[in-house]
């Protein structure tokens, strides 16, 4: 046989070598499938707000309509062009985000001032909802990075924690540095999460109901975010008893 007439030592190299080779297919196939399914959810997203466009203006254009029935047929054409915006933002950061890190566009940011900012930001959005907005930010931190996407990560945070918060609850952003580390903590005492969702949190498109508004990227963007600063997203919840994500960066990152 073949493989007796090869010398033992290369038998076991040749083992070595098709046990990595089996291994770096499996993560190309892996990898494709994911592209694959990313396609299909983004054509699909885009498809729904695509069809009540062109349905509504078919109605429009039926018979002859009222004035009120025109301007509900356009108000209804603009409101899902504003959710295949959305989904497009979103895309387009998200493609932004797998070029990797950009230094050329990239600078030293006051990490401290942009949480304050993003805090400022959301607090008449939260009162709206009744909701109280507090923060605990230690002033000084830094980071080398692109201040769109410290601003985009912080958004989603609160904007999620606002969204899924009922009225009368509480948010909470901290910005600590200890160890090595840069930690944004975004605290919420809003629905919160049912274990098996969470270890699909980050992936594009993951939404546990569809009934709420949101484009499913929101998660996916902070995840990548943090990534491409050689960090991560951790998240503890549990349903009725709110969520907390932390983001975990390296002191430095990025420089
Ligand atoms: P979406 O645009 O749907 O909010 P995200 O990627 O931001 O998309 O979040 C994915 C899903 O995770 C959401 O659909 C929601 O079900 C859940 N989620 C995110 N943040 C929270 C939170 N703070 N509390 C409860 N559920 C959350």
């Amino acid at each position: 046989k073949l493989e007796e007439r090869i010398p033992v030592k290369h038998r076991d190299e040749l083992g070595r070598l098709s046990g990595t080779l089996n291994a770096l297919f499996d993560r190309i196939h892996g990898f494709i499938q994911r592209q694959h399914r990313f396609t299909a959810d983004a054509s699909h997203d885009l498809t729904a707000p695509l069809t009540g466009i062109r349905s509504s203006a078919e109605v429009a254009l039926m018979k002859e309509r009222t004035p009120e029935e025109y301007r509900q047929s356009l108000e209804n054409i603009i409101g899902r062009t504003d959710k295949m915006q959305a989904i497009v933002d979103d895309l387009m950061t998200l493609a932004g985000l797998d070029a990797g890190p950009r230094p050329a566009k990239s600078a030293e940011l006051e990490l401290s001032k942009l949480a304050e900012e993003a805090v400022n930001r959301w607090q008449a959005p939260a009162a709206n909802e009744d909701i109280e907005l507090t923060a605990e930010i230690k002033p000084g931190v830094s980071i080398f990075g692109e201040p769109e996407q410290f601003d985009r990560l912080l958004d989603n945070l609160l904007s999620n924690a606002v969204k899924y918060t009922p009225p009368g609850g509480k948010v909470n952003l901290t910005l600590a540095q200890q160890d090595g580390e840069i930690i944004i903590r975004v605290t919420d005492t809003g629905i919160g999460i049912s274990p098996e969702h969470l270890p699909h949190l980050g992936e594009r498109f993951y939404r546990i109901d569809r009934r709420v508004e949101g484009t499913g990227l929101g998660l996916s963007i902070v995840q990548g975010t943090a990534q491409i600063y050689r960090g991560g997203m951790e998240v503890e919840s549990a349903p009725g008893e709110g969520s907390t994500f932390r983001i975990i960066l390296p002191d430095g990152s990025g420089s």
